[in-house]
């Protein structure tokens, strides 16, 4: 897998190196290149599964994929950045969980268009990306969005980018395997540069929410602490399943239906200690993500540190979903005088997010390098998040 962080506006080069591999594998030049991002997500954590609100923005980090069509139901999948050349699926034989590797996400993809009675009767893929894997910024999504949007373009589907990411996540969950909400996919088909995308994850209402910190002298950092503890999907299993259980418990479909409101009184008829916890996170976490809209539409960028910190805390000692990596960096950014910080991603390690004022970045990230030394965490890696465009056909333009 890929180590470097990517250099952002090297999209260009990524496309035709990836094009002109694809060249080399298939023989022949691909019909297009697509590019699709990562994500992070600003607030709204956990709480996609629960019918609430998200508000991530795309990476400048993306995905490229060199892609052409074939009618004779062969897939051919490549990645630069796996090793094992080109597998070749048939697409009438795509069977969920079948595939434990990479190339379950692209093939899960072509099933998901398939059972929604989309026509798509093969294709050739290379890929890359500069989405650091498994780091919580979605590299899972980008490959996903960028391969539905190739043959959506190149089948003729015309289907919209809701409806793509709808898609995304029936190969996420269904095909892959791992029971991901739809913030991911959306992030990565819908966002634009410049803004966040609010998201009702119940309706799929969207709005694109200026977000331009550099405007305002700020950075948003992602530290990316590239640990990932191992129980991380049992146990976002057991998160899920315990605010099913509490809506189920409250007489709700979801925990989005109980309103900020009455979440006192809605708390003092859960018994179970654990279950009032998830439902008091993933309450209180759809509140802070209208308190983060409502500052931004008022121009009070700054006013959403706090906020951002607050919501580490409900996923530290409420849901239980950090780790003492990502308490880390929040704890020394702040520390140094970041503005906000909190993890970001579904927790157990990936990464946190730090607002910091420009003049006080450098400080705050050598505070926080020398609290990971100090602690004897591996070091973190460091990058600015610039909100960036969702995905697009790169070639030909
Ligand atoms: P995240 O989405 O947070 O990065 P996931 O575990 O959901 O983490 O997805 C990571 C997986 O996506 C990897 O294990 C790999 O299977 C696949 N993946 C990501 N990037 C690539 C790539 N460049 N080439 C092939 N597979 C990739
Ligand atoms: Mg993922």
């Amino acid at each position: 897998m890929t180590e470097s962080v990517q250099n952002p506006a090297d999209v260009t080069a990524a496309a035709e190196a990836v094009a002109r591999r694809f060249t080399e594998l298939y023989g022949a030049e691909p019909a297009g290149v697509w590019a699709a991002p990562g994500r992070v997500n600003l607030i709204g954590e956990h709480t996609d599964y629960n019918g609430g609100f998200v508000m991530p923005f795309a990476l400048p980090q993306v995905a490229v994929a060199a892609v052409s069509p074939r009618e004779d139901g062969l897939l051919r999948l490549s990645s630069a950045d796996v090793p094992g050349g080109v597998v070749e699926r048939r697409v009438d034989e795509l069977l969920p969980g079948s595939d434990k590797r990479w190339t379950a996400y692209p093939a899960g993809v072509v099933w998901a268009m398939l059972e929604g009675g989309h026509a798509v009767t093969g294709a050739d893929v290379h890929l890359a990306s500069t989405v650091p894997s498994g780091a919580g910024l979605s590299s899972s999504a980008a490959l996903e969005v960028v391969v539905a949007l190739a043959l959506d373009d190149l089948f003729g589907l015309g289907l919209d980018r809701a409806l793509l990411a709808r898609i995304c996540q029936r190969a996420e969950n269904e095909y892959v395997g791992a029971p991901t909400g739809i913030m991911d996919q959306t992030a990565s088909a819908c966002c634009e540069a410049g803004h966040a995308l609010f998201l009702d994850t119940r309706d799929g209402t969207r709005r694109q929410i200026p977000f331009d910190l550099a405007a305002e002298g700020m950075r948003l950092l992602v530290v990316d602490t590239q640990v990932k503890h191992a129980h991380s999907g049992g146990e976002y299993g057991k998160r899920r399943a315990g605010c099913e259980r509490g809506a189920e418990l409250l007489g709700v479909p979801v925990l989005r239906d109980i309103p900020y409101a009455e979440l006192d009184e809605a708390l003092e008829r859960l018994e179970d200690e654990e279950i009032r916890r998830l439902v008091r996170h993933v309450v209180t976490e759809d509140e802070r993500v209208e308190r983060v809209v409502r500052l931004l539409n008022d121009g009070d960028t700054r006013g959403i540190g706090p906020v951002l910190t607050e919501g580490h805390a409900s996923l530290r000692d409420d849901f239980r979903v950090s780790a003492p990596e990502l308490d880390t960096v929040v704890e020394a950014a702040l520390a140094a005088g970041a503005l906000g910080a909190r993890m970001t991603g579904g927790g157990f390690g990936g990464s946190a997010i730090v607002l910091v004022d420009d003049d006080k970045a450098d400080a705050v990230v050598s505070a926080v390098g020398s609290a990971f030394a100090e602690a004897g965490h591996q070091p973190p890696r460091v990058f600015p998040a610039v909100p960036s465009r969702g995905a697009w056909r790169v070639h030909p333009a």
